[in-house]
């Protein structure tokens, strides 16, 4: 995905320093519209609304604000020209915050996903782990990093556990365990659901005299699933009793403009009569109880690394498909939905107001990870370098597979790619989601001049014939009560 700001100039005028530039991608999304059109209005709602007259946290008027400067010429460029035929091309900058913006947030998923499949993963059947909790704990995991990370890390170690048990059952002596986990932070539409999407090794690591190797485990039973699910609600219902009792959740319960948007978000659209009808059971390796549930059932195997990294760009996807985003005739948001459902209904209409309320529900907190590495995968793991040695550098997977067509970084990388530092083009295309340096006349492309002064961005895009102006907020509208029929003889 482009960053929404790739300019192309279209006649080749070799050796001048100026010419007519194209846009070669499309800029103003629906969502670039709700955003610019009604952050505004929906800013000063909340601030109208918050007794304290906060209104939502900075984080969140940030990531607007950078989103709708992303890939926006007038807030900067940078200027590159072919060596062989002097071609030029502008690149905007991009945001790369990891909450709204569409291209930044795919730009994320696709290099997380080449990250493991390349460094990270051995060669193993894996399977994905999800555990999902009721909906008041969805809120105090979105408002609370610290049990964000114990709950997550609490899945782990359930599955741990089970996996070591059962390969000491069958004579394998320190079995090693390890989980790369994704919170996501959303459900399918495009509310607020904080849950944990897990890719565990089918097995477990063994280190004998023949140095470190996998061990394949038997797949999991309905009864082993449910008893995990089991272990969990124990531990969970513990440590909530525990800060029940010290009145740690009076704290957090203090209503502020966030947490009412959040509880906004997580409303589920769902009808009441979807819900399970039994609070505790289990079936083909789902397991649920009392709100919560734990799936087992995907599974990729070792030779497939095409799937594994789509299991991975899965875990790490963002909130919403953009392009399923519509305006209504009446200036309404239509998010149209994956399948109809019974009830014969293809999309979700809202107010703009309403649906960019969601999204901000959603959107992460700073400095809080979404992808976390434990085990024999984590960051003190003494392992990692034996690790490493099992990740097959085969490569064939990619050509036959047409979703993964994102630029990857380590493409065309051998051994000596995985050198600590990324060589200028390497970062630049994971800057700008494209190998911007590479001319299509074959030749390469070197950086003439980067542009953050916006006045003088202005003035260059000027002359170059380009779009010049900013992107910004509309300014809010002015409360309902204001919009009073005008008296024409005041
Ligand atoms: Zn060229
Ligand atoms: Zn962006």
């Amino acid at each position: 995905m482009l960053a929404g700001g790739l300019y192309e100039r279209t006649s080749g005028a070799a050796g001048q320093p100026l010419g007519s530039y194209q846009r070669r991608a499309p800029e103003r999304t629906v969502l670039h519209e709700l955003v610019a059109r009604h952050a505004q209005s929906m800013l000063a709602e909340l601030r109208h609304a918050d007794p304290d007259g906060g209104g939502l946290p900075r984080y969140v008027e940030r990531e607007l604000a950078a989103y709708l400067r992303c890939g926006i010429l007038a807030h900067g460029f940078t200027r590159v020209r072919c060596q062989t035929c002097h071609d030029e091309m502008v690149v905007a900058f991009s945001c790369k915050r990891r909450g709204l913006c569409p291209s930044c947030t795919s730009r994320r998923m696709a290099d997380t996903a080449a990250h493991l499949v390349d460094r990270v993963l051995p060669a193993a059947p894996y399977r994905q782990w999800v555990f999902t909790v009721p909906k008041p704990l969805r809120l105090v995991l979105a408002r609370n990093p610290a049990w964000t990370r114990w709950t997550g890390a609490l899945v782990v170690r359930a599955i741990g556990a089970w996996q070591r048990r059962v390969a000491r059952k069958r004579g394998l002596p320190t079995p090693r365990t390890g989980a790369v986990t994704f919170v996501q932070r959303f459900g399918g539409l495009v509310n607020l659901n904080v849950h944990f999407h897990l890719v565990v090794p089918d097995g477990v690591f063994v280190d004998d005299d023949q140095g470190l190797r996998f061990e394949l485990l038997p797949v999991p039973t309905n009864a082993d699933v449910l008893a995990i699910l089991d272990r969990l609600l124990r531990r969970i219902a513990r440590r909530l009793a525990m800060h029940a009792n010290a009145g740690a959740f009076e704290d957090d319960a203090r209503p502020d403009v966030l947490a009412q948007v959040q509880a906004d978000a997580a409303t589920t659209w769902r009808s009441s009569t979807e819900t399970r009808a039994t609070v505790r059971g289990v079936e083909r390796l789902r397991a649920w109880c009392e709100g919560f549930s734990l799936h087992a059932g995907v599974v990729v195997a070792a030779h497939d690394r095409a799937a594994l990294e789509r299991l991975c760009r899965y875990g790490a996807r963002p909130a919403f498909a953009q392009e399923r985003l519509a305006w209504t005739a009446d200036a309404r948001i239509a998010y149209k939905l994956k399948r109809p459902w019974p009830d014969g209904r293809t999309h979700l209409v809202m107010e703009p107001v309403a649906f960019l309320r969601r999204l901000c529900g959603i959107i992460p907190p700073p400095r809080r990870h979404l992808v976390r590495y434990s085990g024999i995968f984590g960051p003190a793991s003494k392992d990692r370098h034996a690790l490493r040695a099992l990740v097959p550098t085969d490569r064939s997977h990619e050509a036959g597979d047409a979703r993964c067509t994102e630029p990857r970084p380590s493409q065309t990388a051998g051994p000596a790619s995985r050198a600590r530092r990324l060589p200028w083009a390497d970062l630049l295309r994971r800057v700008f989601a494209d190998d911007v340096l590479q001319c299509p006349c074959g030749g390469r492309r070197c950086i003439v001049a980067i542009v953050t002064d916006p006045a003088l961005a202005r003035v260059l895009l000027a002359r170059f014939g380009l779009a010049t102006e900013p992107s910004t907020f509309a300014p809010a509208r002015a409360p309902p009560q204001a919009d009073l029929p005008w008296d024409d003889a005041l």
